[in-house]
């Protein structure tokens, strides 16, 4: 595993800034001015030092997809002050660092990493966050549980101790055709808010599952317009990763 290193001119506060301009442009083109949609910088392929500048230039949701970089980078953040998701796919003999170094796990697409997240949680006393991510686009490279399955499973994450379901995530279509994209972002959407109004309703309890995690680099624009409250953005504030 090569990590990339900060090129010496690489002004992260800059590109920070340009992407917070795109995201406030974003919310008030579709009517969500002031909505406050998050950004979590994904410093996957970057070394330690390259994703501690972008927290020192502001960032603070950092988003790692690899559990050996998380284990290489995690104290380095942690000391930096940033708060780290897991967006990669997670597996089970990895949860241990996740569990040592994450906030929330944005990745939770089966019941058995979750029930492995809960028992290290128990026995580590703490608790952790998690969001169900569910493949909208129906891609089968693409990890996640069955739209039509989300709601049952995140019920059931959400009943295991020491996990709260915080929330969806998703990685959109990759393809240039706006609607499509869109669509699957749409269905996240409605995933969401329906286990908001059944947690109203009193059948589940969902009621901490409001956020959306959704939209990338390319597309965040999209991911707004249907309800993003997180954007994950790696490239456009860390540069290209090749
Ligand atoms: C790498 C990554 C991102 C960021 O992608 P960019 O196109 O570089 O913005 C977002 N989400 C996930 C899950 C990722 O792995």
């Amino acid at each position: 595993m090569t990590l990339h290193h900060t090129p010496d001119n690489h002004d992260y506060a800059a590109e920070l800034a340009d992407v917070k301009a795109r995201v406030h442009v974003a919310e008030a083109s579709c009517g969500r001015a002031g909505a406050g949609v998050q950004i979590l910088v994904a410093t996957k392929a970057w070394t330690a030092d390259a994703a501690v500048s972008s927290v020192r230039a502001g960032a603070r949701l950092v988003g790692e997809s690899r559990m050996q970089e998380l284990a290489e980078k995690g104290e380095a953040l942690r000391d930096a002050g940033a708060v780290i998701h897991v967006i990669g796919q997670l597996q089970r003999n990895k949860a241990a660092i996740a569990v040592e170094y994450a906030a929330c796990v944005q990745t939770v697409d089966t019941l058995k990493l979750a029930e492995r997240l809960s028992r290290l949680c128990v026995e580590a006393q703490r608790d952790l966050q998690v969001m169900i991510q569910v493949n909208v686009s129906g891609e089968e490279s693409k990890a996640g549980c069955a739209p039509d399955e989300a709601l049952v499973f995140a019920a059931a994450v959400q009943a295991l101790p020491a996990l709260e379901v915080v929330g969806f995530m998703t990685i959109g279509l990759n393809s240039p055709e706006e609607a499509d994209v869109r669509a699957g972002y749409a269905r996240l959407r409605a995933i969401r808010d329906e286990a908001l109004i059944s947690s109203e309703r009193g059948s589940i309890d969902l009621s901490s599952a409001w956020h959306l995690s959704m939209g990338m680099s390319n597309d965040l624009e999209w991911a707004i317009a249907e309800g993003a409250t997180m954007v994950r953005v790696g490239t456009a504030v860390m540069g290209m990763r090749d």
